[in-house]
């Protein structure tokens, strides 16, 4: 990589006042804190760029489609049934205008995609049944493969696109959209530069999806489908694959529909509580750089009740520690011994993120293997990873320093 411009990225993200700071050890980016931090303490607080609910409670009118708060029945807010394509409930004013400057407008709306002081084309009619067409198409495909992240990752070009388009009016300075998630210090840097440092999966995405994308986009605006080639649409899913987080609240839920398709196909999100317990997914830009162990050394919390995610401390931790997340439930469930514990969170690492995990715990339960158990295991491990063989695991610059 580049040594001075990574120095400058890496100066301004993320925040001081998040507490943390990303350093480089043994080849990769960890997340370390920057003080002294009690068990149990919040170490910070981060909101996610964009989010989906799961595709049983998009329309549900349980939950805020925004920011998933649980919907109090008086205080819903609706949109308009011509504009709720997906049947959203908003739990506030607050969150029904963010989540449409945000992604609704461009994605679900004829609304001009350009903030007011831009926009001065006329549209015909032509163009707006155009558009229209487009978005049906889009939303019928989402609808129909009820996976979270082609939501994901049209929010996050949507998003993009207003931030973008809004800094165009205040002349770079300010952006009228604000960036409520975790932004490098001075504003200098986009959301592509926040993304693309990320670590994804190589993913080869249904060949249908991305005509689809392509046109909700251009006709908005000839020239906004630029923001997605054929390239960067399987990059932008292969990053949402990798570090996207499963929201729950209390522990997670019991009622989330078992899943139909094979369970290597199954979506997979950051959880020490199961994805399947999980209400949503939600893409953070300073989160998505934790690494994961059988033994974190934080945890994710949901405690406000949103997609507001607090990194709390499981144990004291020293200025320089660094922080890792359980990726999947390692909990040794109680009808389980060690080795199948173990066995149980390799494979689900394998799957979901390609890796054999080399942390201690892994290590010290690895001793009590058979050398026949070893091989069963690796071999396990092997194929979970195998499942598709377009994917593997990528970090920019350098390629699957931990796969075998
Ligand atoms: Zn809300
Ligand atoms: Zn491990």
């Amino acid at each position: 990589m580049y040594d001075h411009y990574c120095l400058g990225y890496y100066d301004a993200f993320p925040p001081k006042s998040t507490n943390v700071a990303i350093e480089t050890r043994e080849n990769r980016k960890v997340v370390v804190v920057t003080k002294d931090v009690a068990a149990g303490e919040v170490i910070y607080k981060e909101n996610p760029v964009v989010s989906a609910l799961d595709a049983d409670l998009q329309g549900s009118g349980k939950h805020c489609a925004h920011c998933f708060r649980i919907i109090q029945s008086p205080m819903s807010i609706e949109l308009s049934e011509e504009f709720n394509p997906l049947s959203s409930t908003f739990c506030s004013k607050a969150c029904l205008v963010a989540n449409q400057s945000q992604s609704h407008n461009l994605l679900f709306t004829t609304e001009s995609p350009l903030p007011a002081e831009i926009s001065a084309t006329p549209v015909t009619p032509t163009a707006i049944e155009a558009r229209h067409k487009a978005q049906e198409k889009f939303i019928e495909y989402i609808k129909k493969e009820g996976r979270a992240a082609p939501i994901l990752v049209a929010r996050f070009i949507a998003r993009q696109v207003a931030l973008e388009t809004s800094k165009m009016v205040e002349g770079g300075k300010k952006t009228t959209e604000k960036s409520d998630f975790t932004d490098a210090e001075g504003g200098e840097y986009l959301l592509a530069d926040h993304i693309e440092r990320l670590r994804y999966l190589e993913v080869k995405p249904p060949a249908e999806e991305l005509p689809l994308l392509v046109e909700i986009l251009q006709t908005a605006l000839p020239g906004l489908e630029q923001f997605v080639t054929d390239e960067r649409h399987a990059t932008l899913l292969g990053k949402m694959a990798y570090n996207a987080y499963g929201v729950s609240f209390g522990g997670g839920r019991d009622d989330k529909p078992e899943p139909t398709t094979r369970p290597e196909d199954v979506e997979k999100t950051r959880t020490p509580y199961g994805t399947a317990r999980q209400i949503g997914s939600a893409f953070y830009t300073l989160s998505s750089y934790l690494t994961h162990s059988c033994e974190p050394s934080a945890r994710p919390s949901f405690s406000s009740g949103t997609t507001e995610l607090h990194l709390i401390a499981n144990r004291d931790l020293k200025k320089g520690d660094e922080l890792t997340v359980a990726f999947v439930d390692v909990t040794k469930h109680e009808d389980e011994s060690a080795v199948e514990c173990r066995r149980r969170r390799r494979i689900e690492l394998a799957r979901g993120w390609r890796f054999a995990c080399g942390c201690a715990r892994c290590e010290e339960e690895g001793k009590e293997l058979t050398p026949e158990e070893h091989k069963e295991q690796a071999g396990e491990e092997k194929d979970g990873s195998k499942v598709e063989a377009s994917m593997s695991r990528f970090e920019e610059g350098e390629k699957n320093d931990q796969v075998e």
